[in-house]
């Protein structure tokens, strides 16, 4: 069985944005200036951020809970069912959060599913800017189904 798998990612990007209270404002001014493009695409969000992008924006979008109540977890989530394909996390690099953990975790799995992140303002407007933003994309995942099976094989070696 192959290690990787191809797994398709379609015109219209799944697209979860999320950022630290310290960087909603920068997250807010960001969507208003990309409402267009975003517009073409689905949007998800943690709870607060997914609030305030919606209401000041108009843009429909997908709210789960609150980043430090789960909401990230949620969202990685869906990133290991394929559901979400795309980030954009405005985290804050000045100030400790009680979520700390969960960040780190839905980081970790977003480089695990090879989704685009993009962590700044910069980075946002490089991947938004992107003509694979209007074309379909194929990224490189780990075949979980090959991956359970050689470590359980690799297990049961040992086990004798
Ligand atoms: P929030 O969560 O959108 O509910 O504020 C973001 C986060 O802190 O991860």
């Amino acid at each position: 069985m192959k290690d990787y798998v191809w797994v398709k990612m379609g015109r219209q990007k799944r697209i979860a944005l999320i950022a630290h209270d310290n960087k909603k404002e920068d997250m807010i001014e960001w969507v208003q200036a990309n409402r267009e493009a975003l517009s073409r695409h689905f949007l998800y969000g943690t709870g607060t951020t997914a609030k305030l992008i919606a209401e000041t924006t108009g843009l429909p979008v997908k709210a789960y809970r609150s980043g430090p109540l789960g909401g990230d977890q949620q969202i990685g989530a869906r990133i290991v069912e394929g559901r979400i394909d795309f980030m954009i996390f405005f985290w804050d690099p000045l100030e400790a959060q009680p979520h700390d953990p969960d960040v780190k975790a839905l980081l970790r799995i977003g480089v695990l599913y090879d989704i685009p992140i993009a962590n700044n303002r910069a980075t946002a407007d490089f991947l938004l800017s992107s003509s694979l933003m209007e074309e379909e994309y194929e990224r490189k995942v780990i075949n979980y189904s090959s991956n359970i099976m050689n470590r359980a094989v690799k297990f049961m070696d040992k086990e004798g």
